[in-house]
């Protein structure tokens, strides 16, 4: 058994991104950018009025202003502004030359036909100054960002329409047990429904990668041995959940070797998932997962995300909250390192919930977060900080 660390270093230390493609914008939501993205020209691209009003010099906002042109979003001024002048502008319109202020058009009145003036005390400049957000060349967004909506927003603003991205990983998932049945079916004595590749694929999914499902084998070696064949050659990563322990059916780490995998741990001091196996074969590589639904969940978030993601050119860093433990936690062994639910009873304090251990999913669809209990820790008192990792 080794610890979390050495397991987690010795994987991603096999975790290098590959091959690189382009995407449209409308499919760029959730990809990891491969190249720095520069910007193509300044923003604003000119001096912009962040009001409507009417442009002018503020020296001379005293006096009636002579209204000289109408300057529309989208249209480029004509006139310069001189003494006591000024041009309606609307905005998100070009400030016209020789203007240096904005007067909102709340705090101005009409005088006569072609005069208005300002009523207010004093305004701000109300204008944004061209290249103030962004300059042309500078880098707008880095290579391995991992882009939402804002990045999206980002790329469409410099006109990078096809983002060069990372390729998703393709990651095959395969349920081990011949007490599984899919979740249509009504479980006979003895059998269980197949929760663990439903709940794997949408993780997967999820964080932005491409499941492929090959369905449930049983705990009989051909069989698993053609599925694992035949989902190696067809994605870049499997998991494989169940099998893995020390039960007399437990046969996949064998047969992965068989297919040529070499595996790089089977055993890992974390609660739950301590038969985890990780391997390589190339650029194929595999996890077997234990079979208990709360195992592959947590194994998956701790362990197989951060992998896929490097895989993906983003180097994935989990959200953590510190607050406080509003319920002592307790164990007696304390060889591996624990993860245990939490629900969060304050905007600051978390709780542990009811949990069972690691076949108990219905607590992980109460928790809100996950906390850790490392190596040689018994007990976190009530009251203390902890580090969460909100789901
Ligand atoms: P195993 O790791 O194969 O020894 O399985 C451990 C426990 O997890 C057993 O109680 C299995 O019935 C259960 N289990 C295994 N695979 C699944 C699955 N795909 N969905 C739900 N439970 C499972
Ligand atoms: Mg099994």
């Amino acid at each position: 058994m080794i610890t979390f660390e050495e397991a987690y270093k010795k994987m991603m230390a096999h975790s290098v991104p590959w091959s690189v493609e382009t995407v449209s914008l409308d499919m760029a939501l959730g990809r990891v950018l491969a190249d720095d993205v520069l910007s193509d020209m300044d923003m604003p691209p000119f001096n912009k009025s962040a009001m409507d009003g009417y442009a002018c010099r503020r020296e001379d906002l005293e006096h009636p202003l002579t209204v000289v042109e109408h300057i529309p979003a989208g249209v480029f001024p004509t006139k310069a502004i001189g003494s006591r002048q000024c041009s309606k502008i609307m905005t998100g319109a070009p400030v016209p030359e020789g203007a240096d202020c904005v007067a909102m058009v709340e705090w101005t009145e009409p005088v006569t036909e072609q005069t208005i003036r300002f009523t207010g005390q004093d305004t701000a400049d109300h204008i944004c100054l061209k290249g103030e957000d962004i300059q042309a060349g500078d880098c707008v967004l880095k290579a391995g960002e991992r882009l939402g909506p804002a990045h999206v927003a980002v790329l469409a603003s410099v006109g990078c329409v096809t983002p060069e991205v990372y390729r998703q990983a393709r990651v095959g998932v395969i349920a081990t047990g011949s007490e599984l049945v899919e979740p249509v079916s009504k479980p006979q004595p003895a059998e269980i429904r197949n929760s663990n590749s439903y709940q794997l694929c949408a993780q997967i999914d999820q964080m932005g990668a491409i499941p492929q499902y090959y369905g449930i084998v049983e705990d009989q070696a051909d069989a698993i041995h053609r599925l694992i064949a035949k989902a190696k050659a067809e994605n870049d990563v499997i998991l494989l959940s169940g099998g893995v322990s020390m039960g007399d059916f437990d046969l996949v780490p064998d047969i992965l070797k068989e297919n040529g995998f070499e595996l790089l741990f089977e055993s890992v001091a974390m609660k739950p998932g301590r038969p985890t196996v990780f391997g390589r074969s190339d650029n194929r590589f595999c996890f077997g997962l234990p079979g208990n639904p709360v195992s592959t969940y947590v194994v998956f978030e701790l362990m197989v995300k951060p992998f896929l993601y490097q895989l993906m050119g983003h180097a994935f860093c989990a959200p953590i909250v510190t607050v406080t433990l509003d319920q002592a936690v307790k164990r007696r062994k304390t060889i591996r390192q624990s993860t245990l639910p939490v629900v969060f009873t304050g905007p600051r304090t978390v709780s542990p919930i009811d949990y069972h251990g690691s076949a108990h999913i219905g607590a992980m669809s109460k928790a809100q977060g996950l906390i850790t209990l490392p190596v040689g820790t018994q007990e976190i008192a009530k009251g203390s900080h902890v580090h969460v990792r909100p789901l």
